[in-house]
């Protein structure tokens, strides 16, 4: 079995070194920089990344520089990328190094597991690629390629089988370029050994490959079937005060510390209601409603954006404040509030 760890790991080895994809992550020893990367590129797809790592990286060149940075500042450079509590936990993180390790991350990966905002995958990625330990960074992806090569046909959400993996995805790490055998996987997991049907005629380990041979790759890895998002419906009012519009910065967990308009849950008429009975605010209607939907990954939001105007000089409900409209682009608006934002442009600019 070693052997043939052994010649598994060097014939990816040879294929990524004719096949690997270019990205400006790659060929650099630099923690800082693989953290950054591994961070923006989970649950999102590596040519979206791409704009916003270079942008990212323009501002803040240095760990040193996210450590010292305002935290709206770093979500502001996050803005479109989603998935905001990376962006929060990275900066965290960053503190947490300054402050403890002078600014270095450490290559344990034991310790690195202790930092905000990296977990076991991140913490192999950093110690492999950046310092060349010999340990694995599994993921998804890696799970696919594993299960299908080994013929892992159990349940592998189950602690006992996702260890099982585990082991055999540290079996395969070779001492000698620890971080491209890695990379290796990932790529082959991404443009080969791909979720639904791979495509194993281009597959440099299909001599090795237990699914190939036995033919169900379609079939693993063996999961959960995912729990149906709930769906949530919202009314998002836009409201205009003369040249005001009512904002807040989210404190729910949920998109935390990104800005949103007014938002109540239910039909249109039922959120007009509360909005005069709880803030006082009687409100006209000032433009035709649309729709629009967000979705999240176990949340969809339907949403009716309602244009609305309202007297000036009427006090902010709440932690809600007026804030000139020609300001909105300075703050950080989800993707959810996309919409909104346009409704909001159309009413200033009547
Ligand atoms: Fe995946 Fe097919 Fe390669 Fe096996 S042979 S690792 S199933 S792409």
């Amino acid at each position: 079995m070693m052997n043939e760890h052994g010649d598994i790991s060097r014939t990816l080895l040879a294929w990524y070194d004719r096949c690997a994809r270019t990205m400006p992550w790659r060929g650099i020893h630099d923690p800082y920089r693989t953290w950054v990367s591994e961070t923006m590129l989970q649950q999102t797809r590596v040519e979206t990344v791409l704009p916003f790592y270079e942008r990212f990286l323009d501002r803040f060149p240095t760990l040193m520089d996210l450590a010292a940075a305002d935290e709206s500042d770093v979500l502001k450079m996050w803005e479109g990328l989603g998935y905001y509590s990376r962006a929060r936990n990275l900066r965290k993180g960053a503190l947490q190094v300054a402050e403890q390790y002078g600014g270095l991350l450490p290559r344990d990966p034991a310790i690195l597991r202790k930092i905000s905002g990296i977990g076991p995958y991140t913490a192999g990625a950093i110690a492999s690629i950046a310092y060349d330990v010999p340990v694995p960074a599994v993921d998804g992806n890696v799970i696919r390629v594993l299960s299908r090569l080994f013929g892992i046909r159990e349940n592998a959400a189950l602690p006992e089988i996702r260890k099982k993996l585990e082991r055999l995805a540290s079996a395969l790490v070779p001492e000698h370029r620890p971080g491209d055998h890695n990379q290796a996987v990932m790529d082959l997991g991404a443009t080969v050994c791909v979720p639904g049907t791979p495509d194993c005629s281009r597959c440099p380990l299909s001599a090795y490959c237990d699914a190939f041979a036995r033919g169900d790759a379609a079939e693993l890895p063996v999961l959960p079937r995912s729990r149906p998002q709930k769906t949530e419906y919202w009314t998002v009012m836009v409201l205009r005060a003369g040249d005001c519009t009512l904002v807040r910065r989210r404190t729910e967990s949920l998109l935390h510390g990104l800005w949103c308009f007014p938002m109540m849950e239910g039909a249109p008429e039922d959120a007009l209601r509360k909005l005069a009975k709880q803030a006082h605010m009687p409100c006209r209607s000032a433009g035709c409603p649309c729709s629009a939907r967000h979705v999240f990954t176990h949340l969809i939001w339907e949403m009716t954006i309602l244009p609305l105007e309202t007297d000036p000089d009427q006090p902010p409900p709440g932690d809600y404040i007026w804030l000139p409209w020609q300001q909105l682009s300075s703050l950080t608006f989800p993707a959810a509030m996309n919409a909104a934002l346009r409704a909001a442009d159309h009413l200033f600019s009547r």
